[in-house]
């Protein structure tokens, strides 16, 4: 009997017999063998793939630069320039990109990679994780100066989109329509314009590097990155519709600024203009002449066409960080001792004092929440255990004694 119950079973979609088959999984009212199980996973993702454009044509219908910008308004606080403008290179990037699907369109339009020169702490992050966020795209950050040039102790550039992969769980599709940002690009800048006759590893070596990938072609991806695993299969990835974010801090580009602007009115006898520079924030002014000044090779610039600054925070902009972003602190604790059924009641004059501190501490945005931390850390260590308590108040006095505690002038920077 049972010999002829396993003659009978046959792949329900091919017709092949056991025998001939690796695996054949069972199912209610029948069968289906390795083989038909491959190719249909091909048609799937052929198929997904087709509707993830589609979806991505659509999208953009929903998306132009003023709702970008609303989008954006909502996480990070003023950096008005620096939004208009990546609201503005989004759309094209992505508007770019459905023509390409569509092919409809002769003239090509040219990628947009970003460049935002600003203070660190200022949100430059924060603005690249939100339109990831918006577009619902996959997202990386990088950090630049973990790179080395090929064959040397570091991060090979590639490196940058294993992480891409990774948070787009291995689909190529979705990666290739990706943001990437990568931090503290001035920390490649070449070192002094003088020819070394040591190579320059970390710096002009990674510029170009970086080119390939910023410029849109296939580049060969180690899944797991590294170079531990040299028996890795290769995925190959094409950069051309993954859109590059860089951001870095250009410490002393004002002055690079400044010069230039200087040397250019004088050149042309006309004062005038130097005397309406806003000498307080050079950084408005930057063109991509001033990144070649500090550093940057004429290619790579000519890779992230669109150049853009963040204003420093001055204390209104880090006292709304502190209250008005969709998940700002403030709102954070109050929902943590919400969870605890406590009410948690801040007074005015202590987001005064943890603004105060930030600033007396050079600590920009990121300060805060370690100042908060340190005032709320015994509260939120007590509290679970004290079932009667129905309020918490925090005045500036309870701020002041929690913080002198936690002695947070460690943090201080000179
Ligand atoms: P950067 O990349 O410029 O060094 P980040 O974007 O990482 O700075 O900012 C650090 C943190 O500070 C962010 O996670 C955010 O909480 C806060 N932050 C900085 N700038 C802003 C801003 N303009 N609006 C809201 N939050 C900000």
């Amino acid at each position: 009997m049972a010999g002829k119950v396993t003659k009978e079973i046959k792949c329900s979609f091919c017709g092949k017999d056991k025998s001939e088959t690796l695996v054949l999984i069972a199912g209610i009212n029948g069968h289906i063998c390795d083989q038909c199980i491959a190719q249909a996973q091909t048609i799937m993702n052929e198929e997904l793939s087709d509707k993830l454009k589609n979806t991505l044509g659509s999208q953009l219908h929903l998306l132009i630069p003023k709702e970008i910008k609303n989008f954006l308004d909502g996480y990070v606080i003023g950096q008005d320039q620096a939004k208009k403008v990546l609201a503005v290179a989004v759309y094209n990037h992505y508007k770019r990109l459905t023509s390409r699907i569509k092919k409809t369109d002769e003239i090509e339009l040219e990628k947009s990679n970003i460049i935002m020169v600003g203070e660190t702490g200022t949100g430059k992050t924060l603005l690249a994780k939100t339109i990831a966020k918006m577009l619902n795209v996959p997202f990386c950050i990088a950090d630049a100066t973990v790179l080395t040039e090929a064959g040397y102790v570091g991060e090979d550039v590639e490196s940058i989109l294993t992480r891409l992969l990774q948070a787009a769980d291995y689909d190529v599709h979705s990666a290739e329509r990706g943001i990437v940002y990568i931090d503290e690009i001035d920390k490649i800048a070449r070192k002094g314009d003088n020819a070394s006759i040591t190579r320059d590893v970390s710096g002009e070596g990674v510029q170009q590097g970086l080119l390939k990938l910023l410029e849109g072609s296939i580049v060969n991806v180690p899944p797991q990155g590294g170079r531990k695993h040299p028996e890795q299969k290769m995925i190959a990835i094409n950069t051309q519709n993954i859109l590059f974010i860089c951001g870095g801090a250009f410490d002393g580009i004002e002055r690079k600024v400044a010069k230039r602007l200087m040397t250019s009115a004088v050149g042309f006898k006309n004062h005038k203009d130097t005397e309406e520079l806003d000498k307080n924030n050079m950084l408005q002014y930057i063109s991509p002449q001033d990144l070649k000044s500090f550093g940057l090779i004429p290619e790579l610039i000519g890779r992230l066409p669109i150049v853009t600054h963040l204003n420093p925070l001055d204390k209104e902009t880090l006292r709304l960080i502190l209250t008005e972003p969709k998940n700002a602190l403030m709102k954070q604790y109050h929902r943590l001792f919400e969870m605890e059924n406590v009410e948690l009641k801040i007074e005015k004059d202590v987001l005064d004092f943890i603004v105060e501190k930030a600033m007396e501490f050079k600590l920009g945005a990121r300060g805060l929440r370690s100042i908060c931390e340190a005032i709320m850390l015994d509260a939120m260590y007590d509290t679970p255990s004290d079932k009667t308590q129905k309020e918490l108040i925090i005045t500036q006095e309870y701020a002041a004694q929690k913080l002198k505690k936690a002695n947070i002038n460690k943090l201080k920077v000179a």
